[in-house]
Protein backbone atom coordinates (compact mmCIF):
# COMPACT_ATOMS: atom_id res chain seq x y z
CA UNK A 1 0.00 0.00 0.00
CA UNK A 2 1.41 3.43 -0.35
CA UNK A 3 0.79 6.26 1.80
CA UNK A 4 -2.20 7.64 0.50
CA UNK A 5 -5.49 7.29 2.94
CA UNK A 6 -7.81 4.94 1.45
CA UNK A 7 -11.43 6.27 0.66
CA UNK A 8 -13.69 6.45 4.03
CA UNK A 9 -16.70 5.56 2.91
CA UNK A 10 -17.34 3.01 0.37
CA UNK A 11 -20.58 2.14 -1.70
CA UNK A 12 -20.69 -1.34 -3.34
CA UNK A 13 -23.99 -1.86 -5.50
CA UNK A 14 -24.78 -4.23 -7.80
CA UNK A 15 -27.45 -7.06 -8.99
CA UNK A 16 -28.62 -10.21 -6.28
CA UNK A 17 -26.01 -12.42 -6.46
CA UNK A 18 -23.24 -10.92 -7.74
CA UNK A 19 -20.61 -11.25 -4.61
CA UNK A 20 -21.33 -7.70 -2.94
CA UNK A 21 -21.33 -9.02 0.38
CA UNK A 22 -18.07 -11.65 -0.19
CA UNK A 23 -16.27 -8.75 -1.44
CA UNK A 24 -17.64 -5.99 0.78
CA UNK A 25 -16.85 -8.08 4.24
CA UNK A 26 -13.59 -8.72 2.68
CA UNK A 27 -12.96 -5.20 2.00
CA UNK A 28 -13.71 -3.99 5.60
CA UNK A 29 -12.04 -6.49 7.51
CA UNK A 30 -8.92 -5.38 5.31
CA UNK A 31 -9.08 -1.48 6.05
CA UNK A 32 -10.63 -2.21 9.50
CA UNK A 33 -13.64 -0.91 8.27
CA UNK A 34 -17.74 -1.25 9.47
CA UNK A 35 -19.66 -3.86 6.86
CA UNK A 36 -22.96 -3.01 6.35
CA UNK A 37 -25.44 -5.08 4.29
CA UNK A 38 -28.73 -3.44 3.69
CA UNK A 39 -30.21 -5.67 1.98
CA UNK A 40 -30.52 -7.13 5.86
CA UNK A 41 -33.00 -4.57 6.85
CA UNK A 42 -35.25 -5.19 3.97
CA UNK A 43 -35.20 -8.96 4.56
CA UNK A 44 -36.00 -8.11 7.81
CA UNK A 45 -38.96 -6.03 7.29
CA UNK A 46 -40.68 -8.46 5.20
CA UNK A 47 -39.64 -11.90 7.07
CA UNK A 48 -41.80 -9.92 9.83
CA UNK A 49 -44.52 -8.82 7.62
CA UNK A 50 -44.58 -12.59 6.26
CA UNK A 51 -44.33 -13.39 10.33
CA UNK A 52 -47.74 -11.57 11.17
CA UNK A 53 -49.30 -12.49 7.98
CA UNK A 54 -49.80 -8.88 6.85
CA UNK A 55 -50.65 -7.94 3.79
CA UNK A 56 -47.61 -7.33 1.28
CA UNK A 57 -49.83 -5.62 -0.94
CA UNK A 58 -50.84 -2.82 1.78
CA UNK A 59 -47.98 -0.20 1.22
CA UNK A 60 -49.42 1.94 4.05
CA UNK A 61 -49.28 -1.35 6.49
CA UNK A 62 -45.83 -2.29 5.34
CA UNK A 63 -44.23 1.29 5.70
CA UNK A 64 -45.72 1.69 9.08
CA UNK A 65 -43.99 -1.37 9.87
CA UNK A 66 -40.19 -0.50 8.44
CA UNK A 67 -40.82 2.65 10.56
CA UNK A 68 -41.75 0.56 13.63
CA UNK A 69 -38.99 -2.09 13.15
CA UNK A 70 -36.63 -3.05 16.26
CA UNK A 71 -33.88 -4.53 13.48
CA UNK A 72 -30.72 -5.65 15.70
CA UNK A 73 -27.58 -6.41 13.61
CA UNK A 74 -24.60 -7.18 15.87
CA UNK A 75 -21.18 -8.97 15.84
CA UNK A 76 -21.33 -12.64 15.02
CA UNK A 77 -22.17 -15.16 18.25
CA UNK A 78 -22.03 -18.45 16.37
CA UNK A 79 -19.38 -19.52 13.59
CA UNK A 80 -21.66 -20.74 11.87
CA UNK A 81 -20.77 -18.61 8.39
CA UNK A 82 -22.83 -15.87 9.33
CA UNK A 83 -21.08 -12.54 9.09
CA UNK A 84 -23.33 -10.89 11.56
CA UNK A 85 -26.41 -11.78 14.17
CA UNK A 86 -29.52 -10.33 12.88
CA UNK A 87 -32.32 -10.16 15.41
CA UNK A 88 -35.70 -8.97 16.05
CA UNK A 89 -36.96 -8.36 19.39
CA UNK A 90 -34.58 -10.10 20.57
CA UNK A 91 -34.92 -13.20 18.35
CA UNK A 92 -32.13 -14.51 15.62
CA UNK A 93 -33.37 -14.53 12.50
CA UNK A 94 -29.67 -14.26 10.55
CA UNK A 95 -31.00 -17.17 8.45
CA UNK A 96 -34.17 -17.29 8.62
CA UNK A 97 -34.43 -13.81 6.55
CA UNK A 98 -32.24 -15.79 3.82
CA UNK A 99 -35.20 -18.01 3.45
CA UNK A 100 -36.88 -18.63 -0.38
CA UNK A 101 -39.68 -17.05 0.78
CA UNK A 102 -38.50 -13.67 2.24
CA UNK A 103 -36.80 -13.90 -1.69
CA UNK A 104 -39.68 -14.01 -3.20
CA UNK A 105 -41.31 -11.19 -1.45
CA UNK A 106 -38.13 -8.51 -0.83
CA UNK A 107 -38.74 -6.94 -3.82
CA UNK A 108 -42.16 -5.88 -3.53
CA UNK A 109 -41.50 -4.83 -0.03
CA UNK A 110 -38.22 -2.37 -1.05
CA UNK A 111 -39.85 -0.53 -4.02
CA UNK A 112 -41.91 1.15 -1.23
CA UNK A 113 -41.30 4.53 -1.08
CA UNK A 114 -41.91 4.67 2.31
CA UNK A 115 -39.64 1.89 3.33
CA UNK A 116 -36.72 3.04 1.51
CA UNK A 117 -37.20 6.82 2.96
CA UNK A 118 -37.23 5.05 6.67
CA UNK A 119 -34.49 2.46 6.04
CA UNK A 120 -32.48 4.65 3.78
CA UNK A 121 -32.56 7.48 6.38
CA UNK A 122 -30.81 5.05 9.33
CA UNK A 123 -28.06 3.81 6.87
CA UNK A 124 -27.22 7.56 6.38
CA UNK A 125 -26.98 8.37 9.68
CA UNK A 126 -24.77 5.72 10.38
CA UNK A 127 -22.98 5.61 6.33
CA UNK A 128 -21.75 9.12 7.18
CA UNK A 129 -19.58 8.16 10.37
CA UNK A 130 -17.09 7.31 7.87
CA UNK A 131 -14.92 3.94 8.10
CA UNK A 132 -17.64 1.74 6.32
CA UNK A 133 -18.28 -0.21 3.44
CA UNK A 134 -21.81 0.05 2.39
CA UNK A 135 -23.42 -2.92 0.56
CA UNK A 136 -26.99 -3.00 -1.71
CA UNK A 137 -28.76 -1.43 -4.18
CA UNK A 138 -28.86 2.34 -4.65
CA UNK A 139 -26.07 3.10 -1.95
CA UNK A 140 -24.09 5.00 -4.34
CA UNK A 141 -27.07 7.00 -5.82
CA UNK A 142 -29.18 7.40 -3.07
CA UNK A 143 -27.91 6.86 0.37
CA UNK A 144 -24.60 7.90 0.19
CA UNK A 145 -24.13 10.33 -3.08
CA UNK A 146 -20.99 11.53 -1.54
CA UNK A 147 -19.57 8.24 -1.18
CA UNK A 148 -15.84 8.63 -1.43
CA UNK A 149 -15.44 5.38 -3.46
CA UNK A 150 -18.40 3.80 -5.36
CA UNK A 151 -18.15 0.43 -7.13
CA UNK A 152 -21.08 -1.24 -8.98
CA UNK A 153 -20.23 -5.33 -9.46
CA UNK A 154 -21.68 -6.64 -12.19
CA UNK A 155 -22.04 -10.17 -13.64
CA UNK A 156 -23.90 -12.03 -16.28
CA UNK A 157 -27.35 -13.68 -14.20
CA UNK A 158 -26.26 -17.22 -15.68
CA UNK A 159 -22.57 -16.30 -13.82
CA UNK A 160 -24.65 -15.33 -10.76
CA UNK A 161 -27.60 -18.10 -11.21
CA UNK A 162 -24.82 -20.56 -11.46
CA UNK A 163 -22.58 -19.22 -8.00
CA UNK A 164 -25.94 -19.48 -6.15
CA UNK A 165 -26.71 -22.39 -7.35
CA UNK A 166 -23.08 -24.10 -6.70
CA UNK A 167 -23.18 -22.23 -2.97
CA UNK A 168 -26.26 -24.30 -2.00
CA UNK A 169 -25.09 -27.74 -3.13
CA UNK A 170 -21.92 -27.05 -1.34
CA UNK A 171 -24.02 -26.84 1.80
CA UNK A 172 -25.97 -29.73 0.88
CA UNK A 173 -28.93 -28.24 -0.33
CA UNK A 174 -31.18 -29.03 -2.76
CA UNK A 175 -31.07 -26.49 -6.23
CA UNK A 176 -32.34 -26.16 -9.31
CA UNK A 177 -30.01 -24.03 -11.51
CA UNK A 178 -33.21 -23.06 -13.88
CA UNK A 179 -35.34 -21.99 -11.15
CA UNK A 180 -32.64 -20.06 -9.55
CA UNK A 181 -31.78 -18.48 -12.76
CA UNK A 182 -35.78 -17.59 -12.70
CA UNK A 183 -35.80 -16.19 -9.52
CA UNK A 184 -32.44 -14.14 -9.80
CA UNK A 185 -33.95 -12.49 -13.11
CA UNK A 186 -37.14 -11.68 -11.73
CA UNK A 187 -35.74 -10.31 -9.13
CA UNK A 188 -33.04 -7.78 -10.90
CA UNK A 189 -36.02 -7.01 -12.92
CA UNK A 190 -38.24 -5.45 -10.10
CA UNK A 191 -35.35 -3.89 -8.50
CA UNK A 192 -34.06 -1.92 -11.39
CA UNK A 193 -37.85 -0.64 -12.68
CA UNK A 194 -39.45 0.47 -9.58
CA UNK A 195 -39.71 3.92 -9.78
CA UNK A 196 -38.22 4.94 -6.13
CA UNK A 197 -33.93 4.60 -6.22
CA UNK A 198 -34.09 1.75 -8.96
CA UNK A 199 -30.43 -0.35 -8.85
CA UNK A 200 -28.14 1.07 -11.18
CA UNK A 201 -24.67 2.29 -11.40
CA UNK A 202 -24.04 6.10 -10.42
CA UNK A 203 -22.68 7.71 -13.01
CA UNK A 204 -19.16 8.29 -10.90
CA UNK A 205 -19.15 4.68 -10.26
CA UNK A 206 -16.45 2.04 -11.26
CA UNK A 207 -18.08 -0.37 -12.74
CA UNK A 208 -16.52 -4.31 -12.01
CA UNK A 209 -17.80 -6.88 -14.48
CA UNK A 210 -16.70 -9.92 -12.15
CA UNK A 211 -18.18 -12.56 -15.06
CA UNK A 212 -14.42 -13.77 -15.82
CA UNK A 213 -12.93 -12.65 -12.51
CA UNK A 214 -13.21 -14.96 -9.14
CA UNK A 215 -13.36 -13.55 -6.21
CA UNK A 216 -9.33 -13.37 -5.37
CA UNK A 217 -9.29 -11.18 -8.31
CA UNK A 218 -12.25 -8.83 -7.86
CA UNK A 219 -10.73 -8.14 -4.69
CA UNK A 220 -7.25 -7.33 -5.59
CA UNK A 221 -8.60 -5.29 -8.90
CA UNK A 222 -10.07 -2.83 -5.62
CA UNK A 223 -7.65 -2.96 -3.62
CA UNK A 224 -6.00 -1.12 -6.39
CA UNK A 225 -8.69 1.30 -6.78
CA UNK A 226 -8.89 2.22 -2.79
CA UNK A 227 -5.16 2.98 -3.02
O1 LIG B 1 -28.63 -7.80 -1.30
P1 LIG B 1 -29.77 -8.71 -0.98
O2 LIG B 1 -29.99 -9.77 -2.01
O3 LIG B 1 -29.73 -9.26 0.39
O4 LIG B 1 -31.04 -7.75 -1.03
C1 LIG B 1 -32.35 -8.24 -0.91
C2 LIG B 1 -33.31 -7.28 -1.59
O5 LIG B 1 -33.40 -6.07 -0.83
C3 LIG B 1 -32.96 -6.85 -3.00
O6 LIG B 1 -33.41 -7.75 -3.99
C4 LIG B 1 -33.67 -5.51 -3.10
O7 LIG B 1 -35.03 -5.69 -3.44
C5 LIG B 1 -33.61 -4.97 -1.69
N1 LIG B 1 -32.55 -3.98 -1.47
C6 LIG B 1 -32.80 -2.69 -1.90
N2 LIG B 1 -31.89 -1.71 -1.64
C7 LIG B 1 -30.76 -1.98 -0.97
C8 LIG B 1 -30.48 -3.30 -0.55
C9 LIG B 1 -31.40 -4.29 -0.85
O8 LIG B 1 -33.82 -2.43 -2.52
N3 LIG B 1 -29.93 -0.99 -0.70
Amino acid sequence: MTNKTPPSIIALDGPAASGKSTLGRTLADTLGYLFFDTGIMYRAVTWIALQRDLNLKDEAVITELAQKAQIDIRPPSQNDGRSCDVTIDERDVTWEIRDAEVEANVSVVSAYAGVRKALSEQQRRIGMRGRVVMVGRDIGTVVLPDADLKIYLDASAEERAKRRFDELIARGEKASYDEILRKVIERDRIDSTRAVAPLRPADDAVIVDSDKMNAGQVFAHVMELCR
